[in-house]
């Protein structure tokens, strides 16, 4: 946010990878991790990409979802699994200056759908019906935190409900964004904006890996004390 060196996402945009993205998902998922740990060098992308990788793999996840640890194994082009989600849609996304004081003003998109169904939850509306909304187009959204940018959105907050859920969207959006540089008009300078995951934190250790290299803030909700708590609200 301050300008001193460039979000996540746009360096993963830029690391190849020569991986084969018909190759079985074990072996991109050892690709991945060889890449997303390393000092590679980032080039003129001619192949893969460690962004394409992401989003490759998330692809494969939702058709098994297990971006949540309820691990709900559906196809999620069939059907939903206890999130909600089928295709992702947000309720809504501006501006948004009640969000931690470090980070505002952020540009705020809420997800709708959620891998929780906290008894207290300040937007039941959203969480609870993920099929309420408008669908959340990569390309469109894209151009939309372009536009958020220019008017001053210091980053990108990506909340819901729980994003987890789009995490597939979310990476397809980074590299809509990341290649938006690409067109004579755009001003890279307002691509520069930091990616800022502000979930309930229960995702998998494979979506934990998909979010590590394109992530720059972790915001973390922690609602529970204990698990007994946890159960029951
Ligand atoms: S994100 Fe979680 S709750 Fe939703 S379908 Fe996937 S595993 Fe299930």
């Amino acid at each position: 946010m301050r300008e001193e060196r460039s979000p996540q996402y746009l360096r993963a945009r830029t690391i190849e990878t020569d991986a084969d993205l018909s190759a079985p998902t074990e072996g991109l998922w050892r690709i991945h991790d060889y890449f997303a740990t390393g000092e590679q060098k980032e080039t003129a992308v001619t192949t893969a990409s460690l962004l394409d990788l992401k989003i490759e793999i998330a692809q494969r996840m939702c058709g098994y979802c297990h971006f949540c640890e309820r691990r709900c194994y559906t196809n999620r082009a069939e059907r939903p699994g206890f999130c909600g989600v089928l295709r992702s849609k947000y309720s809504s996304e501006f501006l948004h200056y009640g969000e931690e004081r470090e980070l505002v003003s952020s540009h705020t998109i809420f997800f709708t759908g959620c891998t929780f169904k906290c008894a207290f939850c300040q937007n039941w509306d959203i969480a609870r019906h993920a099929e309420a909304g408008a669908v959340a187009d990569a390309d469109a959204l894209a151009r939309r935190i372009y536009a958020r940018s220019i008017a001053g959105a210091r980053n990108v907050t990506w909340v819901g409900g729980d994003p987890t859920p789009h995490i597939g969207t979310i990476l397809k959006t980074m590299r809509a964004l990341a290649d938006l540089k690409q067109e004579t008009e755009v001003d890279a300078r307002f691509l520069n904006v930091p990616m800022v995951f502000n979930s309930n934190t229960y995702y998998s250790a494979e979506a934990a890996k998909l979010l590590d290299g394109v992530i720059d803030v972790y915001l973390s909700d922690f609602k529970y004390g204990n698990d007994r708590c946890a159960k029951r609200y």
